[in-house]
């Protein structure tokens, strides 16, 4: 084994889909984010097991993302896409039969012109200012976009994670104010809003993160399995310095296991000090730096050191590792390299 493996869990992640879904009303649609490769999973494999399960529409970024999914998924399933009709992307939106979630006038013109009748969406921006038309275009465009029927006026939430937000309430208050009364289906949360409970839930769902395993969805099934083949071990003696910089320096005979992979691989450099990986159920710190292809771990913990070391599973999150680097589990996931070799269960 030279690679590290990386082991997906579709069942998983369908149940993560499930245990969402019934979190809301039944009539509530549960949809599914897929974008970016499925945050680094694998949009192909994992949209084909949330179709199997149930999922009916599926939502990217980017229209090209929605191509290559259309490929894989089949005509029935609605393919949203957030980016909305960007110049150029006519042809691919119409071919594929896409959903753009329209932002701006000039999206609604460019649609008008180069996609007339198609299907569309319209993303409202309540207050996180990145993305949708603001309250008063909103105001202008609303009487002629709601006569040629949107399929979703959705609106996303900037403080989801953190329940007791006043930006939450606030949210909610201006989506129903510029929603209120209207025909079309709704949707305001994502994974953090459903959890925010049924106010925010409108029609549909859309859930990304929970589905993969990752916070602030807390019972959610771990998605991914990372193993990294220990490559050698070694004692470093007191006073012995181990990898680049010489950031660690061993205090006392130390087993050093050198495993193979590194922030070439996702596994940001930002996370040490501080990493921990698994043997089994027993931690082993990560001590040195973080190289391009190589972690050094201290396994002076072990009876016996396995032939590969858990960095990602059942003792260590994706959001443990994110914490790390001080960053978020969506970072480390959409980070995942391209040299692990993958095995997606159920095979
Ligand atoms: C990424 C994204 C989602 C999914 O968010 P999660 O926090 O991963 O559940 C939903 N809606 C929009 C607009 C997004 O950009």
């Amino acid at each position: 084994m030279g690679a590290a493996q990386l082991t997906i869990d579709l069942d998983a992640i369908c149940a993560n889909w499930h245990a969402l879904d019934a979190l809301s009303d039944s009539e509530v649609e549960t949809a599914a984010v897929v974008k970016a490769d499925a945050y680094g999973i694998g949009a192909a494999q994992a949209a084909t097991a949330l179709a199997e399960a149930g999922a009916r529409s599926f939502f990217v970024a980017l229209a090209e993302e929605g191509v290559a999914l259309r490929d894989v998924l089949g005509d029935k399933p609605d393919i949203f896409v957030f980016s909305g009709h960007m110049e150029g992307m006519s042809d691919a939106l119409v071919s594929a039969c896409l959903i753009p979630l329209l932002n701006a006038p000039d999206q609604v013109s460019r649609h008008a012109e180069n996609a007339p009748s198609r299907p569309f969406g319209v993303q409202l921006d309540t207050g996180m200012n990145r993305l949708g038309f603001g309250p008063s275009e909103w105001n202008d465009c609303k009487g002629e976009l709601l006569e040629s029927g949107p399929l979703l006026v959705m609106s996303h939430l900037a403080c989801a994670d953190e329940p007791d937000h006043p930006m939450n309430a606030q949210q909610l208050v201006a989506f129903r104010r510029l929603t209120d009364g209207i025909s079309p289906r709704r949707s305001l949360a994502a994974t953090g809003g459903i959890l925010l409970g049924p106010e925010y839930h409108f029609d549909l769902t859309r859930p990304g993160v929970g589905l993969y395993g990752g916070r602030p969805f807390g019972e959610a099934r771990p998605a991914i399995r990372l193993d990294v083949p220990v490559i050698q071990t070694r004692t470093v003696q007191p006073g012995e310095t181990v990898g680049y910089g010489s950031a660690w320096t061993a205090t006392s005979p130390t087993r050093v296991a050198t495993i193979s992979a590194g922030y070439a691989d996702g596994l940001l450099r930002a996370a040490a000090p501080g990493a921990v990986v698994f043997a089994g159920n027993t931690p082993c710190p990560v001590v040195g730096r973080i190289s391009m292809d190589l972690i050094t771990v201290d396994v002076s913990g072990l009876q016996e050191v396995p032939g590969s070391l858990q960095v990602i599973g059942r003792n260590a999150s994706v959001d443990a590792f994110a914490e790390a680097a001080g960053t978020i589990g969506y970072e480390v996931l959409t980070s995942l390299g391209a040299r692990y070799e993958r095995v997606y269960l159920p095979q």
